[in-house]
């Protein structure tokens, strides 16, 4: 069987380490295939050392039903050197087959003997030592060599450890085979004991160690077993009870205990032995406490990125919403759930290796986690804050449309506010799982600072569309007020006018107050605001002023006041002009009674100087362009005007005067 070959059945051994000395590639899959991958620490592993065809297999396939090749009998043909593995028939035991040769003489063996010595100690329990009754006692027989071998290789392994404990210490079980009786086991243990610590004796040892013995790093324990053949069935009932020690934890001489297990958790075992045996073979220092770190670091990366596959296909589907802008509802819980079942993933499996490793890929694995899920968090946090804003804007808007009634305009302003804020709080609180790096403050600041501004801007709209409502109304109630005095043309019309414009100005400054107070508006604004409507009630009463003095229009008047002068008399009565009536007289006093009201239009100007108004000087906020020059205002008609408008009315009065000179010559040719 060559080492590429994958065995197909579950029961069928494995040649980890071949012939030639190469690791098999297929450690790992067997491994799975025997169920053996998640057992954790809850399996052992048991290796047999001895001379060739010494039937170290035969009995191994007794004590655990295996599958080791036996020598052929009939072709006395050797099985293929190397390390062979079964596991134990329905136990959770890993068995090596160690398959060397007989060969004290040839040096090449030697180095095989020495490699497996070390690969077995670095990983066994239990190392059985298979000879025959016979070879008991002889000292220079092949046994001692290779027990000196064993015994050497620990001290470089386990040497410096020999205070450490558990994994240091391993179970050397003699098995002595072909046993006839005479001699009875305690007479061969002793005579073993004997030789084992004479060889341990004659070992060099590095000085510190010089003091160490034997027992600091083996407990002995010792079993013969009957012939083969001669004995079959005292051999069978042997082997028997021999397997009880493997499997019968209740039992005072189990052998599995757990100060033998070397702490490779099961899952890690395959590439464990991969790392010792090429040390191994490269001749390296074996130490061992670096191979399980190493190990520790080969296993947790792979556990972790295990994990993490898994986590990205969860964290993954998240994204997209998240681009898209949406709002996720319990993303946090999500993300928790996401990230506990990763961190549970890789403790489960994790947690049995080297601790210092196993918490450092932790701490890796975490950031990983939380640097994957920030991008969804800081996406969260800025769909959350697009959507407040939004619903900020909307709520307002509806509030305030024109079927929203008469409302407070602040209360329903913080109402919005305090809501939109809470609801940020909420989620945000939600979706921070990380309480190192994540906030959300910062935003819920920004979303502050936006939401006043939106706050702002809605205000000052409507604070706009209050000021021309009541532009409006002005209008409207000084248009008549303004007509009625500038028509009448007494002395006392700009005072009536003056009147009008300062009642209907104070009215619409204290309803824009009354208001306002509704709309939080600071006082610089209010300020703005007054002094708008100022202008424009100003602006207003020219245009009405305007409108009342257009040529045609004053022209109208003058012609109205003359004709009441010069038509009617005191009475109010039609005249009838007769030959000997002052036409002339009468005239003259007419034209110069209206001509002279001339200039009483050209200037707004009350009799009365306390009615007098002074438009305060326009707000520095306002622009430039909107800056009014009064006191030009208070001129209806410039001096040239006058004389023009005078002209103009001379010549309407001129064809009255001709109107009624003609009647009277008419009524004379009756
Ligand atoms: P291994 O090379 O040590 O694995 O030895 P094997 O298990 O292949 O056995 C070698 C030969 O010894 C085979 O022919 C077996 O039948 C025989 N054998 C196995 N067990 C015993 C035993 O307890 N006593 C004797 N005398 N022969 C045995
Ligand atoms: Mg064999």
């Amino acid at each position: 069987m060559s080492n590429g070959h994958i065995p197909t059945s579950a029961s069928e051994q494995i040649q980890i380490i071949n012939d030639e000395k190469n690791f098999t590639p297929h450690l790992s899959t067997q491994l799975e295939r025997w169920g053996l991958r998640d057992a954790g620490f809850n399996y052992n592993i048991v290796a047999v050392f001895g001379s060739q065809s010494t039937g170290k297999s035969t009995l191994l396939n007794r004590l655990f039903g295996t599958t080791f090749d036996v020598m052929d009998e009939t072709k006395r043909q050797q099985t293929t050197k190397g390390i062979w593995m079964c596991r134990g028939k329905d136990m959770s035991m890993l068995v090596m087959d160690v398959e060397g040769t007989d060969g004290r003489e040839r040096g090449e063996d030697q180095d095989f003997e020495r490699k497996s010595a070390l690969f077995s100690l670095a990983s066994s329990e239990v190392l059985i030592i298979n000879l025959w009754e016979h070879q008991v006692g002889l000292y220079q027989g092949a046994n001692m060599g290779l027990l000196k071998t064993v015994f050497e290789v620990n001290l470089g392994l386990f040497g410096k450890k020999a205070q450490e404990g558990p994994q240091s210490r391993t179970l050397l079980l003699f098995v002595i085979r072909d046993h006839i009786g005479v001699t009875p086991l305690s007479n061969l243990q002793t005579t073993l004991t004997a030789d084992l610590t004479r060889i341990w004796d004659s070992l060099s040892k590095p000085p510190a160690l010089a003091q160490a013995q034997l027992l600091d790093y083996f407990d002995l324990a010792f079993t013969a077993l009957p012939h083969k053949i001669l004995e079959s069935q005292k051999f069978e009932d042997e082997v028997a009870k021999l397997r009880e020690r493997f499997v019968d934890k209740s039992r005072e001489n189990y052998v599995f205990r757990d100060i033998y297990h070397k702490r490779i958790p099961a899952d890690g075992v395959a590439v464990y032995m991969e790392n010792i045996w090429e040390q191994v073979q490269s001749n390296k220092d074996l130490d061992l406490p670096t191979q399980q770190e190493l190990l520790a670091q080969f296993r947790c990366d792979e556990i972790s990125s295990a994990a993490l596959g898994e986590f990205n296909e969860q964290a993954k589907s998240q994204k997209r919403p998240i681009e898209a802008g949406k709002v996720v509802q319990g993303l946090g819980g999500l993300m928790r759930s996401w990230r506990d079942q990763t961190l549970a993933r890789y403790d489960r499996d994790a947690s049995r290796y080297h601790n210092g490793v196993y918490t450092r890929k932790r701490l890796d694995l975490h950031a990983t986690i939380t640097s994957t899920l920030n991008p969804l968090f800081l996406g969260q946090l800025k769909n959350l804050h697009k959507t407040c804003l939004s619903t900020f804007k909307a709520t307002l808007q509806s509030s305030l449309s024109p079927g929203g009634g008469d409302v407070n305009f602040a209360d329903v302003v913080d109402k919005a506010k305090r809501e939109c804020e809470d609801n940020f709080v909420e989620v945000a609180r939600e979706v921070c799982i990380e309480d190192k790096d994540w906030n959300w403050e910062e935003e819920l600041s920004l979303l502050k600072e936006e939401l006043e501004n939106v706050a702002n801007v809605f205000r000052k709209d409507e604070t706009k569309k209050m000021v021309n409502l009541i532009e409006r109304n002005f209008k409207k109630q000084i248009s008549e007020p303004v007509e009625l005095a500038l028509n009448s043309g007494t002395l006392d019309m700009w005072d009536k006018v003056m009147v009008a414009f300062k009642k209907w100005l104070e009215k619409a400054e204290s309803s824009y107050l009354a208001k306002a107070k509704t709309f939080n508006c600071t006082e610089e604004e209010n300020a703005d605001s007054l002094a708008t409507i100022q202008r424009r009630a100003w602006q207003a009463l020219r245009t009405k002023i305007d409108e009342q003095t257009a040529d045609t229009v004053i022209l109208s008047k003058l012609r109205g006041h003359f004709e009441e002068r010069f038509r009617y008399d005191d009475q109010g009565v039609p005249r009838v002009w007769k030959p000997d009536d002052d036409i002339d007289g009468a005239f003259k006093k007419a034209k110069e009674q209206t001509l002279a009201l001339i200039p009483l239009y050209a200037k707004i100007e009350p009799q009365d100087s306390s009615l007098e108004y002074t438009l305060p000087p326009a707000p520095p906020s306002s622009p430039p362009e909107e800056e009014i020059d009064f006191t030009s205002t208070l001129t209806v008609f410039s001096e040239t005007k006058c004389v023009d408008l005078s002209n103009r009315f001379r010549r309407d009065a001129d064809a009255y005067y001709v109107e009624a000179k003609r009647s009277t010559v008419s009524s004379i040719a009756q």
